[in-house]
C-alpha cells in the first residue's frame, strides 16, 4: 500500500500494483499507470455528476476508445490489443476504482468484441467490417443473453429462431441489455433456440443481430439504483428476418461455445468489485483527514479505525484473488472454480466496504455527490451481474462434486 498526495493536498491511498507483483509484468504496471492518469484526468472530475444525472458520455467513450481499452483481448490485425486477461483486469479495477458505469461499459464491450472474434474465426470480411471500429468504439456490441423470465438459469431460452428457406426469423425478447441503447450501439450477439427442447433444454445458437434490422425494437432504458451513467434496455425481436451469415459459431451449440469461452468474463467483474472496494479506501480515507469527534480525529477512535482497516483488507483481498485467477488463466491453467471463487468474494467484499465507508462518512456518505455514496448504488448490482452470488456457490459446488 502506498499513500500519495492529490492535487487537493488530501492523501489518497491506493493499493498498487505491488500487492499482486508476482501476477504482473513491467508491462502490466505501465499500462495500470496509463489507465489511472486517464481516469484521474478525465473519467474521475465529473463521474458523480454523471451519476446523478444518469448521463452516458458519448465523447468519454470515445476517448477510451483511443485508450485501447475495448480491443485489449481482439487479435491485432483488426484492430485489437492481443492483450492478456490480467490488462483487462487491471482496466476494470483501474476505471472502477473511479466509475463503476464506465467500468460495466468497457467490461460488455471487451467481452463482446472477444466474443466475436472467437465466434466468427475464420470469417475474416465479417471481422474486419465490424472489429476495428468495435476496438476503436464507434461500434458497440452488447451481449444479449438475459430474458424475463430469469437470468440465472440462463440456458432455458425462449427467445427463437426459426428456418425460413436460406434465413432466420427471430422472435423474443431479451432483458438488462447493457450498451444496447448508446449512440454507437450497432449489434446484439443474441442468444436464441434453434430447435425442440431436449431433456427440457433446447439447442441454442448465437447470432449477430443489426439493431437496425426490421423488427428489432431497443425499449426504454431502465432508471436503475447503481451503474446509474451506464447504458442497459431491453430488446424486443419482432418477426426479425436474418440472411444465414447472421448464424455465428456452430448451430445448437452457441450458448455452450460461448460460455465455456466466457469463464474468463467473471474475473474482469471481480476486478470491478476490487476497484470499487479501494475507491471506497481511498474515499474514506479522504473523509478522515479533516473530521474530528468526541474532541479527537475520528478516525484515531479504535471503533473507526478497525472498520478502515476491514475495508483494506476486503480490497486486498478481492485484488489477490482477481489476479491469481487471471494468471492462471493467462497461464492456459483452468479456471472455472477460481473464476467463480473471486467473483464471488469479490463482489461480497465489494458491498461490504461501501457499506462501512457510508457508515463512517455519515450522513455525507448518503448524498449522492460522495464517491462512498455512489460506490455503495454501484456494489449492490456485483453480486447479481453476471452471475448471482448464489450461482457462483452452485458452480463451486458442482466443481466439488456436490449435485447441486
Ligand atoms: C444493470 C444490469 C446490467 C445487465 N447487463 C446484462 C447484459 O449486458 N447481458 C445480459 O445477458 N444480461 C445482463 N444482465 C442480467 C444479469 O446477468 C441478471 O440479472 C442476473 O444473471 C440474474 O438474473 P435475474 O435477474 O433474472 O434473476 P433470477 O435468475 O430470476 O434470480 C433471482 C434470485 O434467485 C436466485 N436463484 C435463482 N436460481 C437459484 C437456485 N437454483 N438456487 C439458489 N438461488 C437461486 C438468484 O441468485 C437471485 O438471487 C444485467 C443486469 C443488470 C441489472
Amino acid at each position: 500500500m502506498t499513500g500519495s498526495a492529490n492535487s487537493n493536498g488530501a492523501s489518497s491511498f491506493v493499493l498498487d500494483g505491488h500487492d499482486v507483483s508476482w501476477a504482473l509484468t513491467s508491462d502490466h504496471l505501465a499500462w495500470q499507470e496509463s489507465v489511472r492518469s486517464f481516469c484521474a484526468d478525465v473519467v474521475a472530475p465529473e463521474a458523480a455528476v454523471r451519476s446523478i444525472e444518469r448521463r452516458l458520455d458519448p465523447e468519454m467513450l470515445t476517448a477510451v476508445g483511443r485508450l485501447g481499452a475495448y480491443g485489449l483481448l481482439a487479435p491485432s490485425r483488426f484492430g485489437g490489443g492481443e492483450a492478456d486477461l490480467r490488462s483487462l483486469c487491471l482496466a476494470a479495477e483501474e476505471v472502477a476504482f473511479v466509475d463503476s458505469s464506465l467500468a460495466v461499459t468497457v467490461h460488455v464491450q471487451a467481452i463482446s468484441v472477444a466474443l466475436l472474434a472467437h465466434l466468427a474465426k475464420g470469417r475474416d470480411d465479417l471481422l474486419a467490417e465490424i472489429l476495428p471500429s468495435a476496438c476503436a468504439g464507434s461500434t458497440f456490441i452488447s451481449f444479449g443473453l438475459t430474458e424475463p423470465t430469469g437470468g440465472s438459469d440462463a440456458g432455458n431460452i425462449r427467445t427463437h429462431a426459426r428456418r425460413d428457406r436460406d434465413d432466420w426469423v427471430i422472435n423474443g425478447s431479451k432483458q438488462f441489455i447493457t450498451n444496447s441503447g448508446t449512440p454507437f450501439s450497432k449489434y446484439v450477439i443474441l442468444f436464441a433456440a434453434t430447435g425442440e427442447p431436449v431433456r427440457g433444454r433446447p439447442p441454442v445458437s448465437a447470432f449477430l443481430v443489426p439493431l437496425d434490422a426490421p423488427g428489432v425494437t431497443v425499449g426504454e432504458a431502465y432508471p436503475k439504483t447503481g451503474w446509474k451513467s451506464s447504458d442497459t434496455h431491453p430488446l424486443f425481436f419482432d418477426e426479425v428476418r436474418l440472411p444465414a451469415t447472421a448464424l455465428l459459431g456452430t448451430e445448437g451449440r452457441g450458448y455452450r461455445e460461448a460460455l465455456r469461452f466466457l469463464t474468463w468474463a467473471r474475473l474482469p467483474i471481480a476486478a470491478m468489485s476490487t476497484g470499487l472496494a479501494r475507491g471506497c479506501l481511498a474515499d474514506v480515507l479522504r473523509f478522515l483527514e479533516d473530521r474530528e469527534s468526541f474532541g479527537k480525529p475520528l478516525g484515531e477512535h479504535q471503533g473507526v479505525a478497525f472498520q478502515v482497516a476491514e475495508i483494506a483488507s476486503f480490497a486486498s483481498a478481492a485484488r489477490v484473488m482477481t489476479y491469481d485467477g487471471a494468471w492462471k488463466y493467462d497461464q492456459g491453467m483452468p479456471i472455472e472454480r477460481e473464476a467463480a471463487i473471486a467473483k464471488l468474494i469479490a463482489s461480497e467484499a465489494a458491498n461490504k466496504a461501501a457499506y462501512i465507508a457510508t457508515q463512517i462518512e455519515g450522513g455525507y456518505g448518503f448524498i449522492e455527490e460522495s464517491a462512498a455514496a455512489r460506490h455503495y448504488q454501484d456494489a449492490r448490482i456485483l453480486t447479481i451481474g453476471e452471475g448471482t452470488s448464489e450461482v457462483q456457490k452452485m458452480l463451486i459446488a458442482r466443481s466439488l462434486g456436490l449435485g447441486v
